[in-house]
């Protein structure tokens, strides 16, 4: 029986590839962090899945869940370290303990979980599905946080390929675009509470940022169910020759293969555009 990790499995696209890949026949290990999470998980699945309490911020939780897996005898056939939010703010302001947090949540804390299981992955020659975004190709203003972890998260993928090749390990990225899941209304927790203690941000972007926001809106509307990714992630598992990447969405198609090679003047322009942002200054 085929075994995966996917971490951040309580909600969006961990949960729904963590119930895919239950139906398919694996032996899923979820990770979640709270108990009411778990038993939530467990009542819509087989008996074969089972949750790990995983905050992939918590050093000795990760090392618990490795410990938890080094027990299975095939090892780790894949690891989905999925756990992670996103969050809106003008870099110049952006509180930089709010910065430091999403780059260890969506990066280094990505990495820890990948350092703690590969033994188990080594055994049984599994692979790692990273998950990044198509923000992680191109960058929009107000979420250069969340682009930079997204960016670090491709780096990572595209070294791991290679350093991890010599051993048959293959490594996947998985580029979704806009997906309906809690990330939009955590975000805007994240951003609201980021505006209210910060009267120079609301001075200086407020109203930029209120057309960001309707932007947003309007992006999350048109986003499409978590289990297009599941099953993507799905085919990334299984596929004997898997892509390098994979794009989820006709979004992700257009913004991640266009986005970096149109020049930046254009791409800029784009985007003022798209957004209703007050135009680039004509001599930049
Ligand atoms: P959700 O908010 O629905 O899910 C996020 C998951 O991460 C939850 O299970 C959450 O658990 C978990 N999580 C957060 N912090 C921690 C932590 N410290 N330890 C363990 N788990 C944690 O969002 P998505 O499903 O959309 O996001 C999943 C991944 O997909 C993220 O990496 C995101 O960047 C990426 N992605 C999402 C896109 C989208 O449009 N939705 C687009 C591109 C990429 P809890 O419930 O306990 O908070």
């Amino acid at each position: 029986m085929k075994t995966v990790l996917v971490t951040g499995a309580s909600s969006g696209i961990g949960r729904a590839t963590a119930r895919r890949l239950d139906a398919a026949g694996w032996k899923v290990f979820a990770g979640v962090r709270r108990e009411e999470d778990a038993a939530a998980l467990r009542a819509g699945s087989s008996s074969r899945l089972e949750p790990l309490i995983l905050d992939v911020l918590d050093a000795d939780a990760i090392a618990a869940a490795a410990e938890r897996l080094e027990a299975e005898p095939g090892g780790l056939d894949g690891l989905v370290p999925n756990a992670g939010s996103a969050f809106a703010g003008p870099l110049e302001t952006l509180p930089l303990d709010l910065f430091r947090e999403q780059l260890e949540l969506n990066l280094t804390a990505q990495l820890a979980t990948i350092q703690a299981v590969m033994p188990a992955i080594r055994r049984a020659r599994g692979r790692l599905i990273l998950i990044s975004s198509d923000g992680g190709r191109v960058a929009l203003p107000y979420t250069g946080a969340y682009h930079a972890s997204k960016y670090g998260i491709e780096a990572i993928g595209d070294s791991l390929r290679q350093e991890l090749a010599p051993w048959g390990i293959k490594v996947v990225l998985i580029l979704p675009g806009a997906i309906d899941t809690e990330i939009w209304t955590r975000g805007e927790v994240v951003a609201d509470k980021m505006f209210e203690e910060s009267p120079r941000t609301r001075e200086l972007y407020g109203s930029q940022t209120d057309k960001y926001r309707e932007f947003i809106h309007k992006v999350a509307k048109d986003a499409i169910p978590p289990e297009k990714v599941a099953a993507r992630i799905e085919v990334a598992l299984t596929k004997p020759r898997p892509r390098a990447r994979y794009m989820v969405g006709l979004d992700a198609q257009v913004v991640a293969r266009l986005g970096p090679v149109i020049p930046p003047a254009i791409f800029d322009w784009v985007i003022a555009k798209t957004m209703r942002l007050p135009k680039p200054d004509a001599d930049s």
